[in-house]
């Protein structure tokens, strides 16, 4: 099925307005009957194995938007530091701490502060090739984060300042000196369904939309409408309460729009995506509940609008997708993995309430599938897990300063065992924002491009690197490992821009 774009403003073909590559995908394809990942030892490649090619045109509008940007859940640690910290960029803050000066940054932002190896360059002097390494923010057009327009909803109708403090995220200096623009900032009421969360959250809910599923999908559409009229186009993005699961899921549509028209009581999370699909603005999901139900998916097809998610991959997962990666890379039998968190901010006050704990528990659950699957020799049939555990308490007085701590045991050679453990201390919206801002802008990005013709989506599956629990446009298929999620958004950006790949064989520098 065509898609269409999501934005108007690439409607009218002005070719001065694209940049166009051309790109040959080469793949490996295996008989069908070939025993994946078995070891085999008397294998003819030639009778097996074939090379298949396939060309793909990508096309990027080269215009940069206005972008608003939505959260919900403004008011938060994520949101607050979001707004605090972008303004603090844009303004080119400095502030007083007992450490000395500091000065706004972008670090832990990949599109800001990460940069990809593009190719080589010949230096005349040592006679060798030389690296060459781009900023991914210049590979391709891409919005500024300092331009965003930043606006969202809370249940709680605290400004931006008052949110801010609240966090205890950011230091008080830095704080004092935008406090009149932080101050003017206040969430749009919310659309509040405190059964899907902790009830400990009731006390915050000073500002919600009161109504019927139709009522408040309409209010939130046309919350969204006001911020597009102000702007060329908006992104809406999940940061608040985790929910816990709606099940049974919502399969089909009919489904959807009985629940919907009869008001049966949704989360709160499924009336912003559907507003956010109506509205054909791309729907981001920071936290690990279920709203993208297979009718949920089905209707942003239907629109011709985008999504993306679920769960920041931001922390101790990120890590143990590159512990694993690490590990089973060398042939190494990764065999048990052991979290426990604790955080004392108010995400982990609802995390300790079980149903919304399921929600992270299940998110951070399925992290090794894919590095399992991917060795049958350390992993065959009927050995196929990974003894994995995580465990998460709410403990206040460490506030946002999320503890992470880890153990990975494994069987090394003749089943010696090597235990290694990690021990994490970090701000956690500190952690999160920036990939907020990545999501963002790669995802806005996303939308003006097309392969072969066709937009991308309705799930925007480059996205996968910034998410704990990847959905993709084909569920069977999902990629965890961190070293393969970024190579394959690296790549995808720099066949868009036109550079050829590396080879990574390194032959260049056999003579
Ligand atoms: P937070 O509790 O500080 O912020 C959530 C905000 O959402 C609160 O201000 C709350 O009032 C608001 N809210 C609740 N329900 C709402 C609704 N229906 N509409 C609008 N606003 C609503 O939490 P946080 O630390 O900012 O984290 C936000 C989310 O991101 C959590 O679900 C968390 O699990 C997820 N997450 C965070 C990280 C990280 O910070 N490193 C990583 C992964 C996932």
């Amino acid at each position: 099925q065509k898609r269409e774009m999501a934005n108007e403003q690439i409607d009218g073909d002005n070719s001065g307005h694209f940049i166009r590559s051309q790109y040959q995908e080469k793949l490996a394809l295996f008989d069908q009957e070939f025993m994946n990942g078995q070891s085999t030892s008397n294998l003819s490649m030639s009778s097996t194995v074939t090379q298949q090619t396939k060309t793909f045109e990508i096309e990027t509008d080269k215009r940069i938007p206005k972008l608003g940007v939505m959260l919900v859940g403004l008011g938060g640690n994520n949101g607050a530091t979001f707004v605090a910290g972008i303004l603090a960029n844009k303004l080119k803050m400095d502030w007083e701490t007992k450490n000395g000066t500091m000065s706004a940054n972008f670090f832990g932002s990949f599109t800001q502060s990460g940069t990809v190896h593009a190719g080589y360059k010949f230096n005349s002097k040592s006679n060798i090739l030389e690296d060459v390494h781009l900023p991914v923010k210049d590979l391709l057009p891409m919005v500024d984060p300092c331009q965003f327009m930043i606006s969202g909803w809370d249940i709680s109708q605290a400004n931006l300042y008052e949110s801010c403090l609240r966090a205890k995220v950011l230091e008080p200096d830095l704080l004092k000196q935008l406090k009149g623009e932080l101050e003017s900032i206040k969430p749009l009421p919310a659309a509040f369904r405190g059964d899907f969360i902790a009830s400990n959250q009731a006390d915050r809910a000073d500002n919600v939309i009161n109504g019927t599923n139709i009522e408040i999908i309409t209010k939130l559409r046309e919350d969204i409408r006001l911020m597009k009229s102000q702007c060329d186009k908006v992104v809406v993005l999940w940061t608040a309460n985790t929910e816990m699961y709606m099940l049974p899921e919502i399969d089909t549509m009919d489904k959807l729009h009985m629940m919907v028209s009869k008001n049966h009581e949704l989360p709160a999370s499924v009336l912003y995506c559907m507003a956010a699909i109506e509205e054909r603005v791309l729907y981001l999901n920071g936290s690990p509940q279920n709203t993208f139900h297979k009718a949920i998916v089905e209707y942003a097809r239907q629109k011709g609008s985008f999504i993306a998610g679920s769960d920041f991959k931001s922390g101790q997962t990120r890590y143990k997708t590159i512990m694993s990666d690490f590990l089973i890379g060398s042939g190494i039998r990764l065999s048990s993995v052991v979290s426990y968190n604790h955080l004392g901010n108010n995400d982990g006050k609802n995390l300790s309430e079980d149903k919304c704990f399921q929600s992270k528990k299940i998110s951070k659950g399925g992290v090794l599938d894919d590095a399992i699957k991917s060795n049958k020799i350390l992993y065959p049939e009927g050995k196929d897990k990974i003894d994995h555990d995580v465990i998460i308490r709410y403990i206040p007085f460490v506030g946002d300063s999320k503890r992470a701590i880890d153990e990975y045991s494994s069987q090394i050679f003749m089943n010696g065992i090597n235990t290694i453990m990690s021990y994490n201390m970090c701000e956690d919206s500190l952690l999160a924002v920036p990939l907020m801002i990545d999501m963002v802008i790669l995802g806005e990005l996303f939308t003006r491009m097309r392969v072969n013709g066709e937009g991308l989506g309705p799930v925007l599956s480059y996205l996968s690197f910034f998410f704990k629990a990847p959905i993709t446009n084909h569920s069977d298929y999902v990629i965890n490992s961190y070293t393969r999620q970024r190579e394959s958004l690296v790549n995808f950006l720099k066949v868009a821009a036109g550079l050829p790949l590396d080879s990574g064989t390194m032959m260049a520098f056999k003579y």
